[in-house]
């Protein structure tokens, strides 16, 4: 059950905004459930601390704590301007259809992420949390097919209890300290699009925490790739570019099979429209994949082979062709 906000707080009765905010503001980094993961003990302390802020930094409601302490609730709920608000909405502004459950409500982060902390009569719910921001490295494979990335961060979620009303049987909800919702690991699965490239940045809001997804894309040993176009090389042994051949080329699927023509040069580029990367947000545009034709040179010639180089140099000059560098 909840001590006296000026205890929890560790302040004089007669503290002044600024003592309730340095206090606020100490205990809520010390007992941060980013800071103190899994230790029980710290998330209750945290959410007292935070109840206690609410209420003390908050004129109306600080008056009326003094006079009715625990009870000051139920007094203004009776009272003009009854606390309905604190009913909240189903979540909202993940793009990627609400893979997390709990309520999308603002919350007192933004006291210590924030910066610039707003105050006076500006309820601090009403602010959103500073975004934490994750990079998450994937692989080019991933980024082609997207992906799934598990994800828990400490958000809020509604009280069961009390059905995030703050009131249970008519009582303040002893679940939630009244607060309507408590501070619990929610875990989700984020869906990365199809497309993504280095440095997208994926939003999404698991129990009113915003956070911003930054994707790093691994480097593919076959594929490298500007925007939604891939490039790639053809390694073909010298007799079959200058005699035409057909070369089987990797792509992201699979392969396809190149003709190359007789007397194709060395770094010839063919273009594959539609194999390359798909475009963010579409399913059906890919880029292109361009492929670089790399001539394998023969080393380590025999005797024999030699000549025959040798005889073909001279066969060239006879009939006036040119020799290729
Ligand atoms: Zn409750």
């Amino acid at each position: 059950m909840a001590k006296n906000y000026y205890e929890l707080l560790g302040i004089p009765r007669d503290a002044d905004e600024k003592q309730i905010r340095m206090a606020y503001r100490r205990l809520a980094r010390k007992y941060h459930p980013d800071v103190n993961s899994g230790e029980d003990d710290s998330a209750n302390r945290f959410k007292e601390v935070n109840e206690a802020n609410e209420v003390l930094s908050n004129a109306e409601s600080r008056k009326l704590y003094d006079r009715y302490g625990d009870n000051w609730r139920q007094v203004q709920q009776h009272g003009p301007g009854a606390a309905t608000s604190r009913r909240r909405g189903p979540g909202g502004g993940d793009p990627f259809g609400g893979m997390f459950g709990g309520a999308d409500i603002g919350s007192m982060f933004g006291n210590i992420f924030g910066g610039g902390g707003r105050r006076g009569s500006e309820r601090p719910r009403q602010q959103r949390p500073a975004p934490l921001e994750q990079q998450i490295e994937i692989t080019l494979d991933e980024a082609f097919k997207g992906t799934t990335h598990a994800l828990q961060v400490t958000g809020q979620t509604a009280c069961t209890r009390c059905g995030g009303t703050g009131i249970a049987e008519g009582a303040a909800c002893p679940e939630c300290l009244s607060q309507g919702f408590s501070y619990q690991p929610v875990r989700g699965e984020v869906a990365i699009p199809a497309g993504v490239d280095n440095g997208s940045r994926v939003r999404v809001t698991p129990g009113g925490q915003q956070v911003v997804l930054v994707v790093q894309v691994q480097a593919h040993p076959k594929f490298q790739r500007k925007a939604a176009d891939l490039y790639t090389e053809v390694s073909v042994p010298l007799y079959d570019i200058v005699l035409g051949t057909e070369v089987v080329v990797p792509t992201m699927t699979g392969q396809v099979a190149l003709t190359l023509p007789p007397e194709s040069q060395n770094g010839r580029v063919f273009r594959l429209g539609g194999q390359g990367m798909p475009k963010l947000g579409s399913t059906t545009d890919r880029g292109t994949l361009y492929v670089t034709i790399k001539s394998e040179l023969p080393t380590s010639l025999t005797d024999e082979e030699r000549g025959l180089f040798e005889q073909l140099k001279s066969l060239r000059k006879e009939t006036g062709g040119q020799d290729d560098k």
